[in-house]
C-alpha cells in the first residue's frame, strides 16, 4: 500500500474516482464545461484531475496532480475548445500516486487516437497484462486502466465502436468508463452495474455522462436515464445507440455509494442518496430506543442520517460538531497517532449543545475505528453526560475489491472485534449499528453488492484468478 492512500479525510472507505464525459453537436467550451462537472465530482477523487478534449477526433489531453480547480487555469481551458471531451479526478488504489497514473489515458495508434477515463477497479488486469506484453505491448503506467485502452487499441482494426465491446467483454471487475474515439462519446457500465454512470442532456442538445447526477445539475442538464449493467451507449450526432455487451447483466450497484461516497444531492439508478440515508437513520432509531436529550450527525455524510434518527425518535436534532472546511487533504498524516489528531482538528465539539447531555451521535461507517473513539472522546470532552453511538451502516468486515479503498482485513475494527467489543474500544455508552436488512430497504428494492459487509461478492475476486 502507498503512502497516498493514507490521505484519508477521516478512517472511511474512499471512493476512487469519477468521470465525466460531454458531447456536442457544434464546437463548444467543452473543456470549461467538464471543468465545473469535475468540480462537482470532487468529493470522488483529489489526487489529479484530466480533462481531454476532441476536436472532430483530434484529441489534447491536460492533466495534473491535486484538486480540479488546482490543475486548470483559465487560460488552459481556454485551450479545450471542442465538440467532446471525457474528464476524470482520481483517488488511487490502483496504481501509485503520479502524473503517469493520472487520466484521461489517451493513446495514438496507426487507425486513430483515444482516450479513456474509468472508476472501478479490474479484477482480472494482472492476466491481460501479461498477455498483451507476452504480444509487444509496453506499458507507461501502474494503473489497471491502461490494460483497457491497450486492449482497444490491440482490436481497433475492427472499428472503434467493436473494439470497445470486444474490450470490455474481457476485462472482469468494477468499471464506469467514458471513452472518446473516432469522434464519438462511449459510455460503458460493467455487467453488475457496480460503479455509477448516468446520462444527461442539455436544453441545447448536449449529451452528457457522468458518475453521478450532482455533475449534470451542476452544468444546469437534465438527467435522461442511467447506463444499465452490461450496457455499453455511444453518443454521436445521431443521438444515442444502446449496446448490450454482456448477456450477464445482473444489476449489483455498490451500496456504499448511498452510505457514504456519492454527494447527498445525486440520484443513483432512481434512488436518491439524501432519502436513503433519512430512511436508514429513521430505520436505525426503531432498532434500539434509547432515551437521549439530542440527536447529532457526524458531518457532513451522518447528518441526514440523524435527521432521520431524530425524526423517528422523537428526540431533538442539534448541531453537535463544527466541521473545518478549510483544512486540505495534505493535513492527513499516515501515522494513526496523527490521524487521530486530525480528527480533533477537523471537527470541533459545539459545547452549548453538548454539556450535561444524553447525547446519540449518529455517523454513517466505522471502518478502523479510531475516529469513532476520538469523536466520543471529544463529545465526553465537552461535558456530554451520555455518548451513544449509531452507525447507518452494518459492520465493515470485509475488503472491497471494485474500485474502493478499504484498510487492510486486519485493519477493519468490525473483522476484530464483537459489537460489545467496539463499544467498550470506543467508550460509548451503547452502540448500534443498521442491519444488513434495514440498510437495503433503506435504499430500495433494488439487489446490491454488500460485499465488504458479508464478504459475498456479485463477481469474482482478484484472489480468485
Ligand atoms: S464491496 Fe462494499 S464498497 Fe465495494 S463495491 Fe461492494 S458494497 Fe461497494
Amino acid at each position: 500500500m502507498n503512502e497516498p492512500l493514507f490521505l484519508n479525510e477521516r478512517d472511511k472507505m474512499e471512493e476512487e474516482c469519477g468521470v465525466f464525459g460531454i458531447y456536442t453537436a457544434g464546437k463548444k467550451e467543452v473543456g470549461e464545461l467538464t471543468y465545473y462537472a469535475l468540480y462537482a465530482l470532487q468529493h470522488r477523487g483529489q489526487e489529479s484531475a484530466g480533462i481531454t478534449v476532441s476536436n472532430d477526433g483530434e484529441l489534447s489531453t491536460y492533466k495534473g496532480m491535486g484538486l480540479a480547480a488546482d490543475v486548470f487555469t483559465k487560460e488552459s481551458l481556454n485551450n479545450l475548445i471542442g465538440n467532446a471531451a471525457i474528464g476524470h479526478v482520481r483517488y488511487s488504489t490502483s496504481g501509485e500516486s503520479r502524473i503517469e497514473n493520472a487520466q484521461p489515458l489517451e493513446n495514438r495508434f496507426k487507425l486513430g487516437q483515444v482516450a479513456v477515463a474509468h472508476n472501478g477497479n479490474l479484477t482480472n488486469s494482472k492476466i491481460i497484462k501479461e498477455l498483451l506484453e507476452d504480444g509487444g505491448a509496453s506499458f507507461h503506467t501502474t494503473i489497471d486502466s491502461e490494460v483497457i485502452i491497450k486492449l482497444i487499441a490491440r482490436k481497433a482494426a475492427n472499428g472503434f465502436e467493436e473494439a470497445i465491446r470486444s474490450s470490455v467483454s474481457a476485462i472482469k471487475g468494477a468499471f464506469a468508463l467514458v471513452v472518446l474515439a473516432d469522434n464519438k462519446l462511449i459510455g460503458v457500465r460493467d455487467p453488475y452495474g457496480i460503479r455509477p454512470l448516468v446520462i444527461g442532456k442539455s436544453k441545447f442538445g448536449d449529451y452528457y455522462l457522468a458518475s453521478e447526477s450532482c455533475a449534470i445539475d451542476a452544468i444546469g442538464g437534465e438527467v435522461i436515464r442511467d447506463v444499465g449493467a452490461g450496457e455499453m451507449v455511444i453518443i454521436d450526432e445521431n443521438g444515442i445507440k444502446s449496446v448490450v455487451y454482456s448477456e450477464l447483466n445482473t444489476m449489483n450497484p455498490c451500496s456504499f455509494e448511498y452510505i457514504y461516497f456519492a454527494r447527498p444531492d445525486s440520484t443513483i439508478d432512481g434512488i436518491n442518496v439524501y432519502l436513503s440515508r433519512v430512511e436508514s437513520g429513521r430505520r436505525l432509531a426503531r432498532q434500539m430506543k434509547i432515551d437521549a436529550d439530542i440527536v447529532i450527525g457526524v458531518p457532513d455524510s451522518g447528518i441526514p442520517a440523524a435527521i432521520g434518527y431524530a425524526e423517528a425518535s422523537g428526540i431533538p436534532y442539534g448541531i453537535g460538531l463544527i466541521k473545518n472546511k478549510y483544512i486540505g487533504r495534505t493535513f492527513i498524516a499516515p501515522s494513526q497517532e496523527l490521524r487521530e489528531q486530525a480528527v480533533a482538528v477537523k471537527l470541533n465539539p459545539l459545547k452549548v449543545n453538548l454539556e450535561g447531555k444524553k447525547v446519540v451521535i449518529i455517523d454513517d461507517s466505522l471502518v478502523r475505528g479510531t475516529t469513532s473513539k476520538k469523536l466520543v472522546e471529544i463529545i465526553r470532552g465537552a461535558g456530554a453526560k451520555e455518548v451513544h453511538f449509531r452507525l447507518a451502516s452494518p459492520p465493515v468486515r470485509f475488503s472491497c475489491y471494485y474500485g474502493i479503498d478499504t484498510a487492510r482485513r486486519d485493519e477493519l475494527m468490525a473483522s476484530q472485534l464483537s459489537i460489545e467489543e467496539i463499544r467498550k474500544e470506543i467508550n460509548a455508552d451503547t452502540l448500534d449499528y443498521l442491519s444488513l436488512e434495514n440498510m437495503l430497504e433503506s435504499i430500495g428494492k433494488n439487489a446490491y453488492c454488500t460485499g465488504c459487509f458479508c464478504g459475498e461478492y456479485p463477481m469474482c475476486t482478484p484472489n480468485e484468478f
